[in-house]
């Protein structure tokens, strides 16, 4: 198999903020999308900065996707640690992030924070990812349904997060058993917070990626979302038997295309002199610019010349016409400020086929119009083994240990000699 992605990626600024600290970023074997937290801008450098970690995991050639996630995992928070040593306003930043990326024979989730990821699956909505936040804790002990949770005065208050904290905790990493034919959805609490699940999971249905995607936005504005609010809607499909790349042999690879990127990591973000310079001594082979050959998050290191007071709740690298945009009051149609990005749409000739193939393929699937809901649990249930690892268990390339394969096989191997001894004895 070569499972992959085909994504739709959209963003807003919601209807009361004029700066995004959500970062999203998609490309065909690899799903991202952080929630920064912060004073001043601190939540765009997180999200930025940790999405830009997480893009390298899809140049890596390596195949273990769990540890390739909590290596960035911890790498982002080295990062972020740095700087934030280094720049006393970026003090306690921090990010959700959920990353969801194919070896191609298997989908990996990785996990922190309140962002979610959720399946659809069989007209059925499952929620992947339990939120690291206080009120699932109260949910969990019985003390509070998930309706209340969602207008819980403590409802953002995080458990974890990839912060500033050098020794805080790694990502969860999810065995998910997501397959060809399910749709998966990454978004940001700017969503989930404001939407029933019930609502979230009909509006996916809707067949062409693309619209479900601005659908999911826009109902999200209609219930009058505060907060950011970022989508990544993505089909998994098995490349080695999809009617596109079997019928059309001039189409490019697919797995070629450039991730697409949006919010604070496609706006950019402006560091000091010195959370630039501790950023660069930590990452001192990752470009953090523009004009790097691989598109990912761009952070711009403006240097000594730009005071960092100077750059609270702003965002560079636009034009200056995009400046001005963002900046608007929110009674700017907030449809002309959504962001949206078709990995297609530009370069790839795959574009047309590619959005006309999705719409024929997620109608023959999806026939009941409303969803069903399941929550994480169902979800594991659903999916026999499926479920968090411990991230203790999972080998990171950095400290290398037994790889969990060997250890699978070993265990087989007793296991059939025991069998045998049993059968012939
Ligand atoms: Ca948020």
């Amino acid at each position: 198999m070569a499972v992959s992605f085909r994504y739709a990626v959209h963003t807003d600024l919601g209807t009361v903020r004029t700066n995004n600290e959500d970062s999203a970023l998609a490309s065909p074997r690899l799903l991202v999308l952080a929630d920064g937290m912060g004073g001043h801008a601190a939540g765009e450098v997180a999200s930025a900065v940790a999405l830009r970690v997480f893009a390298e995991v899809d140049q890596s050639s390596g195949t273990e996707l769990a540890s390739e996630f909590l290596r960035a995992g911890r790498l982002a928070r080295r990062a972020l640690f740095a700087m934030s040593d280094a720049d006393p306003l970026l003090e306690s930043m921090g990010t959700t992030l959920v990353a969801v990326g194919s070896d191609g024979d298997r989908v990996s989730v990785g996990h922190i924070g309140d962002s979610r990821v959720y399946a659809l699956r069989d007209s059925a909505l499952y929620q992947v990812t339990t939120d690291h936040t206080h009120v699932q804790r109260l949910i969990d002990s019985g003390e509070l349904t998930p309706e209340r949770a969602r207008t819980h005065p403590y409802r953002s208050m995080l458990l974890k997060s990839l912060d500033d904290q050098p020794a805080g905790p790694d990502l969860d990493i999810i065995d998910a058993q997501i397959e060809p034919g399910d749709r998966v959805l990454l978004c940001s609490d700017g969503l989930s917070d404001y939407l029933d699940p019930e609502v979230i999971g009909a509006t996916l249905m809707t067949p062409d990626r693309e619209e479900a995607a601005a659908e999911l936005i826009q109902a999200a504005l209609a219930v009058g979302t505060r907060d950011n609010v970022t989508v990544v809607v993505a089909d998994v499909v098995d490349e080695d038997s999809d009617p596109a790349s079997a019928t059309d042999a001039s189409a490019q690879p697919v797995l070629a295309a450039a991730p697409v990127v949006v919010g604070a990591a496609e706006d950019g973000v402006s560091l000091s002199a010195e959370a630039a310079a501790a950023l660069r001594g930590c990452l001192p082979e990752m470009p953090f610019d523009s004009t790097a050959p691989m598109a990912g998050a761009r952070v711009s290191t403006l240097g000594a010349s730009t005071p960092a007071n100077e750059n609270q709740g702003q965002t560079s690298q636009r034009g200056a016409s995009e400046q001005t945009e963002e900046a608007a009051p929110s009674s700017t149609p907030s449809a002309d400020r959504a962001q949206s990005a078709d990995p297609t749409s530009s370069a790839d000739p795959t574009s047309s086929t590619d959005r006309a193939q999705s719409a024929d393929r997620a109608g023959s699937e999806v026939s009941s119009s409303t969803a069903g809901w399941l929550t994480a649990a169902g979800w594991s249930a659903a999916n026999g083994e499926a479920g968090a690892t411990d991230p203790d268990t999972v080998p990171v390339p950095d400290a290398p240990s037994k790889p969990l394969p060997a250890v699978l096989a070993a265990a087989a191997v007793v296991l059939l000699a025991v069998l045998l001894f049993l059968v012939l004895g």
